[in-house]
């Protein structure tokens, strides 16, 4: 049972397939779609959610794209997430529940999404919202290698960006899969790290389920990368 008319759509990575059957089907019964996206340091305004919802076929109609800005400009992003929840509550009410409006989010909704600040508020304010599951990026990024993420005992650690050498090695020593998510966060962190320590393996990923998907196991290759914002890396302790 729904809890109420509101929902928040996990796309999945980008790959339009490796979106849920329950997420297609509210998407396609939803009246309105609220959709991020942001303008990129070239200067151009791109929404990556948008283009998976063109990709799946969902009436353009009915798709509202806001903007969000770039992350570094965090007081910025918190005005448009505040905007749009309001936003999003005036329409909810006006129509007393009867029309279906979904927010929709890259990945997992409910992982690492900046759609949670529109949740919250909705929550604080008393609205009832959905969240529909969905394929998380770093799924995704070792199903294209193959890569079994964790096996047996293993445990696994995500880390949002901000990374130490001391935290790693620390993780690494007790055998923990580390993911790295927003990698360009700890560019020379990362890239000084795969040079000191050889040993552990390393796999990136940019862009995964995209037609620019790029990934390697090489340290040399990692190192020449210009890291963009879509990528993550998966290090292994396999000694
Ligand atoms: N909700 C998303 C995470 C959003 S945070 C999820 O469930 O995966 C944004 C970070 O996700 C990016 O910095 C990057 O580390 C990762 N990411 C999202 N999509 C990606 C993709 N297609 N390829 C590689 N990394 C991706």
């Amino acid at each position: 049972m729904h809890k109420s008319n509101l929902f928040f759509i996990s796309l999945g990575p980008g790959d339009p397939e490796l979106i849920t059957l329950k997420s297609l089907r509210q998407l396609e019964r939803s009246d309105m779609i609220f959709c991020p996206g942001t303008h990129t340091l070239s200067g151009t305004f791109r929404s990556r959610s948008k283009e998976i919802l063109d990709q799946l076929g969902i009436d353009e109609r009915k798709v509202i794209v806001f903007n969000v800005p770039m992350s570094k400009q965090r007081d910025a992003a918190h005005i448009a997430y505040n905007e749009i929840a309001y936003k999003l509550m005036e329409i909810y009410r006006e129509h007393n529940d009867s029309k279906i409006i979904s927010v929709v989010a890259e990945g997992d909704c409910g992982f690492y999404s900046s759609t949670h600040y529109i949740s919250e508020i909705l929550m604080q304010e008393g609205v009832e919202v959905n969240h529909i599951a969905g394929v998380p990026a770093f799924l995704a990024c070792a199903a294209a290698v193959n890569l079994h993420i964790t096996k047996q005992e293993e445990t696994l650690e995500v880390v949002p960006g901000i990374v130490t050498e001391e935290q790693l090695l620390h993780d690494l020593k007790e055998k923990k899969t580390i993911v790295i998510m927003k990698v360009s966060l700890s560019e020379t962190v990362l890239k000084a790290f795969l040079t000191a320590h050889p040993q552990y393996s390393y796999s990136y990923f940019e862009n995964v389920g995209l037609d620019n998907e790029y990934s390697t196991t090489n340290s040399a290759e990692i190192q020449a990368r210009k890291i963009p914002y879509f990528s993550i890396m998966i290090i292994k302790n396999e000694e």
